[in-house]
């Protein structure tokens, strides 16, 4: 690592030397690779984009620095100082194209919505561009000093620069996602879940705090590939996937942790509340209609729950709520095990070109 570091410092130094000559501009040329072999060291954006605001600090004294950096997931502004953001807004409205400021992300500042903002004389405003595949920035600039042609360069390698650095943790980022994401229904893949077990049951175990989880696998599902094909399926686990997700809490994670099987960790939960959480999406799932190419289908899930005791293992656990799975299976179907008073009340009959024939009950 060291190496490496070593060699990407000297062939900096070997691009620099080209710009630089006086003894000023060989100072500013020292500080300048300093501050990149640093600035690689980072590891998020806001730290990167730190170093580079502090860089031009220390070589150009600049009375504003902006980084502006446009993703898919959209506009992140490092700003210094923070009194600049009125004005500076105007500015990246049109030249990012974007319709309104909520669009625009803070990375170094919180701004609260009655807070008083004052213009800014923004004349001489200088900016330097990058597009690279992914993103899309820009640094605004007024510098204190005036610029010569070797500040231009200045800027913009430490532009260069910063953006290969977040494009790498972008990369990485993305690796991570990959590595711990399901692609077909966005949940968290079996590994990651394991992982997360081992973290809830050691902090539940610690701060003595209820821990449940519960597992539900989708009825019949077999009779939906057979019937509307594999396509419709994946439609089907997709739709799942985002309902229930979208009806826990926060702080709850759900995973995929087999083929048409998941299983979510509920976090400071006793087995009643869980209980209660299961039955009501177990109503959902049943009453929801699933818009596919073949037509809308409707299915069933079993639910399996169980607490962390806690002189047992986390593995006890999913043995526990897997039991109950296989118990609610044996019981019927579309049902949550253990059983409670139910909640929600069965639906009634449902459109018959909905409705999947059980054929191996
Ligand atoms: P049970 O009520 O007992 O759970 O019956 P089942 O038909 O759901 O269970 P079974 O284990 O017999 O079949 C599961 C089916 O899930 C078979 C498999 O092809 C399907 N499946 C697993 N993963 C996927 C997937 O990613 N996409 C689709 N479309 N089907 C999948
Ligand atoms: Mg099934
Ligand atoms: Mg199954």
């Amino acid at each position: 690592m060291k190496g490496a570091l070593n060699k990407l410092s000297s062939s900096v130094s070997t691009l620099l030397s080209a710009f630089f000559g006086t003894a000023a501009r060989q100072s500013d040329h020292r500080r300048l690779t300093q501050y990149i072999v640093t600035l690689n060291q980072k590891e998020n954006p806001e730290e990167i984009i730190s170093e580079a605001s502090l860089c031009l600090k220390d070589i150009l004294d600049y009375r504003l620095f902006a980084f502006v950096i446009k993703t898919e997931n959209g506009i992140d502004v490092w700003l210094d100082p923070r009194m600049y953001k009125k004005s500076l807004e105007s500015v990246i409205i049109k030249d990012f194209s974007i319709t309104a400021t909520a669009d625009i992300n803070y990375m170094n500042h919180q701004f609260h919505s009655d807070e008083a903002e004052w213009e800014y004389s923004l004349e001489n405003l200088t900016s330097y561009d990058l597009m690279e595949k992914n993103y899309q920035a820009k640094i605004y600039m007024l510098p204190n000093r005036t610029l010569l042609n070797y500040h231009d360069e200045i800027v913009n390698i430490i532009l260069k620069s910063t953006g290969n650095s977040i494009s790498r943790q972008m990369n990485i980022a993305r690796l991570t996602d990959a590595a711990a994401i399901d692609p077909l229904t966005g949940c968290y893949n079996r590994r990651e879940f394991e992982s997360q077990i081992q973290r809830s049951v050691a902090d539940a175990t610690r701060h003595k705090k209820p821990l449940s989880v519960f597992m539900f696998d989708i009825d019949h599902f077999k009779a939906v590939n057979d019937t509307y094909g594999h396509p419709a399926g994946d439609k089907v686990l997709k739709e799942i996937a985002a309902l229930v997700n979208h009806n826990m809490r926060r702080g709850d994670t759900l995973s995929r942790y087999g083929g048409e099987e998941f299983i979510a960790i509920l976090p400071e939960t006793n087995k009643q509340k869980a209980m209660e959480l299961a039955d009501r999406l177990r109503y959902k799932i049943e009453t929801r209609e699933i818009e596919t190419n073949k037509g809308l289908v409707r299915v069933t899930a079993s639910f399996g729950v169980a607490q962390l005791n806690h002189h047992s293992e986390g593995s006890r656990l999913i043995q526990d709520a897997d039991c109950m799975l296989y118990k609610a299976k044996r019981n019927g179907r579309n049902t949550v095990m253990p059983g409670l008073i139910k909640i929600c009340p069965p639906k009634a009959s449902s459109t018959p070109s909905a409705k999947i024939v059980c054929t191996n009950g």
